[in-house]
């Protein structure tokens, strides 16, 4: 048996179409389109493939994106007066900052100085105080993305165990969150969960956002489950794989995404999606579709 392959670029591809016609519709509406800024601290640690990707996939929706790129000696001052402008900027829809920072810029003055209705990433205490009471808001684009492909799969939820590999705030907490309310049963392991195949054995859906490469293995997949691999690992020899042996767990799984070509693809595009909504949002309630 081999697992149907649950393929993000094709999905990723049908929502890009989708949300072209949105933005075309908010341009005509408005007279401008969704605005985007990215602001990214250079230093060792942030490379500009994460903000280029987001670059290209704003220019082919048509989203007006921009880059604001700060030298590695900003100061904390500095890098709050800015989110306080882009705030304040009523062009400025969607605001993200590519994390993560140099050391001596504290991580929880981002989170609480960017405005929660420009929040695209869902990064901010009211977006993750939103996800928790079920209101509306923006969730980290990882976890929607995980969201968006078991649906667009048609893979059900309500009343099924999910198992969730990682708790961190951008993935396993907030896609915990939100298969709740998607009805799941859901069960969160982290690197203290003792005999962690005990619990994947018994998940209808399993996700991996743990960063170990290939360690999920055949053995703690039960047969024609699904599973999502959010993993992201650089292999010392080159390449890239998941959280997710894909060897071996294709011949047990019922479904399972590829690494690359699976959760990755999506991200970035749920990311524009929010942003597409931030500016709805931002126009007022009689704007809205
Ligand atoms: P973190 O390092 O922040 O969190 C990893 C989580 O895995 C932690 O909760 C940790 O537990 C848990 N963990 C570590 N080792 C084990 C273990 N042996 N058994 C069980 N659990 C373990 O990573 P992120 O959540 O940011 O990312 C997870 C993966 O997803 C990475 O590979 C990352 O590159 C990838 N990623 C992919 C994205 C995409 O777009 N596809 C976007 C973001 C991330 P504990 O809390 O106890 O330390």
């Amino acid at each position: 048996m081999s697992a149907t392959l649950l393929n993000g670029r094709t999905l990723s591809a049908t929502i890009k179409t989708e949300l072209r016609t949105d933005v075309q519709r908010y341009q005509d509406t408005h007279g401008h389109a969704p605005g985007l800024v990215i602001v990214r601290v250079e230093g060792d640690a942030a490379s500009g493939f994460y903000s280029k990707a987001i670059l290209k996939i704003s220019r082919e929706l048509g989203v007006e994106a921009r880059l604001e790129l700060l030298p590695e000696q900003t100061s904390a001052q500095e890098l709050s007066d800015l989110l306080l402008r882009l705030n304040q900027d009523p062009r400025v829809h969607g605001i993200i900052v590519q994390m993560p920072l140099p050391a001596h810029l504290p991580q929880d003055l981002v989170i609480n100085a960017i405005a929660p209705e420009k929040d695209i990433d869902g990064i901010s205490p009211v977006s993750a105080g939103n996800l928790v009471l079920g209101l509306p808001g923006f969730q980290p684009s990882t976890a929607a993305a995980v969201i968006e492909i078991l649906k667009r799969s048609e893979i059900e939820l309500a009343g099924k165990h999910v198992v969730v590999l990682g708790r961190s705030n951008v993935v396993g907490k907030p896609l915990s969150l939100l298969l709740l309310q998607q009805h799941a049963t859901v069960t969160i392991c982290h690197s203290r969960t003792p005999d962690l195949a005990s619990f994947t054995r018994q998940a209808d859906v399993l996700v991996a956002a743990v960063g170990r490469a290939r360690m999920v293995t055949a053995e703690m997949v039960r047969p024609g489950a699904t599973v999502i691999d959010v993993g992201i690992n650089s292999l010392p020899e080159g390449g890239m794989v998941g959280d997710v042996d894909f060897a071996s767990v294709q011949d047990v799984a019922g479904a399972l995404t590829p690494v690359p070509g699976g959760v990755g693809p999506l991200t970035n595009v749920l990311l524009l999606r929010q942003c597409i909504e931030a500016a709805w949002r931002q126009a007022g309630p009689e704007a809205h579709h």
